[in-house]
C-alpha cells in the first residue's frame, strides 16, 4: 500500500567540546560573542561547540526515517529551509523514491542559484532520511539499496593531531598507530613550524611504512603549492588535500599535472555538477565526497563518476552526531576503489552514544577499521542521549 510523508522535522543538535575544532586557540585567535572562532591560518570559521542538524520524516503510516547535515554554522538557516521550502513540498507525497524527490527538490530553486550551500546540505539531510526510511520499510540497510555492500570494513586514516606543538602532534600520531592505525592526516594549517617540519617529524616518528597526508587547507597558489607538495613529495608523502582555492580549477589542474603524488579535494562540492567540472580539467587522483552536504543520492552518483574516471575514493568526515557518517559508511561499502575513509576520533567516538544500532551491532572504528552496523536503513538512529542535547525550537 503506498504511504505518504505526513511531517518533516529539523532539530539543532548541540555537543560542547574540550578543546575547538583543530586545537587550542592560536595568537590573536578570539571567541566572538556568537561562539565562533576565525582560524587565522586559513580564515575560516569554526564554532566553539559541535552542532549539528537532524532531520526526521514521518509518514502517515508511522514510519520514520532519520538524516542529519552538517550545522556547525548557522545551522537556523537548514531549519528555516526545512519549515518554509521542504516540508510543505514533501507533505503527502510518496516516501519511496528518494532519488526522484531530490531532483525534484534541487529542481525547485535551481533559477535562483541555489547550486550548493546551505540550501544543498538542506537537500542532504532529507536524501538520507528518506533513503534510511525506504531501508527499514524494506528492511534492508542502505547499502543493499546501492546495489550491494562490497567492503566489510574500511580502512580509516587518523584525521587531525590536536595538540599544541609538533613533538606532542607526533606522540599523539604514534598514540594511534600503537592501536593498529596505518594513515594520519596532518593540517597545514596548525603546522606552526612549517608545513615540511611537520611531514618530516612525522615521518620519523611514525616510520617508513605510515600513509602520511597533508590538508593544505585551500591557502596557495598554484605554483606555490607546487613547490610545496614537491618537498613534501620526498618524504613520501600520500596525497595533498585542497591545496589551491576550490574555484581555481585551472590552478589546481596545474598543481595536479606537475606534483608525483594524488591531488585530493572534494569536500565543499555538494553535486555532480560541482565535480564534473573537477574532473574533467583532470583536478584530482582522490574524491573526497562529505555525506553530510551530498547526501546519498548525490553521493552514489560522485562516486561513479569519480570512478569512471579513474579517481579513488576517499570519503570526508565532518562534524556530525553519527547519522550522516552511518549514511556515509552504508555508501562508501558499496564502492570499487575505497583506499581510505577519513576518521575524525575527536568527533566519532564521543558520539557514539548519541545513535543507537537498529539492528544488533553498531558501528566501530577500530584497530584501523570501520566497522558497519548491520541493521536496516542507515543501521543506526538517535538514542535518548541524543535528544537530550536537542536544542529547543
Ligand atoms: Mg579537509
Amino acid at each position: 500500500m503506498t504511504d505518504r510523508i505526513e511531517r518533516v522535522t529539523a532539530y539543532i543538535v548541540e555537543i560542547p567540546r574540550d578543546v575547538p575544532y583543530l586545537g587550542p586557540l592560536r595568537e590573536g585567535e578570539f571567541v566572538n560573542r556568537r561562539g565562533y572562532i576565525v582560524r587565522s591560518g586559513n580564515r575560516t570559521l569554526y564554532p566553539t561547540s559541535d552542532r549539528s542538524v537532524l532531520l526526521r520524516v514521518d509518514t502517515e503510516q508511522g514510519l520514520t526515517g532519520w538524516g542529519e547535515t552538517y550545522g556547525i554554522v548557522a545551522p537556523e538557516a537548514v531549519r528555516a529551509i526545512v519549515e518554509d521550502v521542504v516540508a510543505p513540498v514533501l507533505e503527502g507525497r510518496d516516501p519511496s523514491a528518494p532519488a526522484v524527490i531530490h531532483e525534484d527538490l534541487y529542481d525547485l530553486m535551481r533559477v535562483r542559484g541555489f547550486f550548493g550551500g546551505f540550501y544543498l546540505d538542506t537537500l542532504a539531510a532529507v536524501d538520507i532520511a528518506l533513503w534510511d526510511l525506504l531501508g527499514r520499510r524494506l528492511g534492508v540497510p542502505v547499502s543493499t539499496l546501492l546495489g550491494g555492500r562490497r567492503h566489510a570494513q574500511i580502512a580509516a586514516y587518523v584525521s587531525g593531531l590536536p595538540r599544541a606543538t609538533l613533538p606532542e602532534r607526533v606522540a599523539f600520531a604514534r598514540e594511534w598507530q600503537a592501536k593498529g592505525f596505518r594513515g594520519f592526516k596532518f593540517a597545514a594549517v596548525v603546522a606552526d613550524d612549517g608545513v615540511e617540519a611537520e611531514m618530516t617529524a612525522l615521518r620519523e616518528g611514525l616510520g617508513p611504512a605510515a600513509e602520511i597526508m597533508a590538508d593544505l587547507h585551500w591557502r596557495h597558489t598554484a605554483p606555490e603549492a607546487i613547490r610545496l607538495i614537491r618537498r613534501l613529495e620526498t618524504h613520501r608523502l600520500a596525497f595533498a588535500e585542497a591545496p589551491c582555492a576550490p574555484e581555481d580549477i585551472e590552478g589546481i589542474a596545474q598543481v595536479a599535472r606537475s606534483v608525483g603524488v594524488p591531488v585530493a579535494l572534494g569536500e565543499e562540492l555538494r553535486t555532480v555538477h560541482e565535480w564534473q567540472s573537477r574532473l574533467a580539467a583532470r583536478c584530482l587522483g582522490v574524491g573526497q565526497p562529505e555525506m553530510g552536504r551530498t547526501g546519498i543520492t548525490q553521493f552514489a552518483r560522485i562516486g561513479a563518476l569519480c570512478q569512471a574516471n579513474h579517481v579513488a575514493l576517499m570519503p570526508h568526515a565532518a562534524v556530525g552526531v553519527g547519522l550522516f557518517m552511518a549514511a556515509s559508511l552504508q555508501a562508501s561499502s558499496t564502492l570499487q576503489r575505497l583506499p581510505w575513509h577519513e576518521y575524525q576520533h575527536s568527533i566519532f567516538d564521543p558520539n557514539l552514544r548519541l545513535t543507537q544500532p537498529t539492528g544488533t551491532r553498531h558501528m566501530q572504528c577500530e584497530a584501523g577499521f570501520y566497522t558497519l552496523p548491520d541493521g536496516p536503513g542507515l543501521g543506526v538512529e538517535p538514542s535518548e542521549a541524543m535528544f537530550a542535547q536537542v536544542i529547543p525550537a
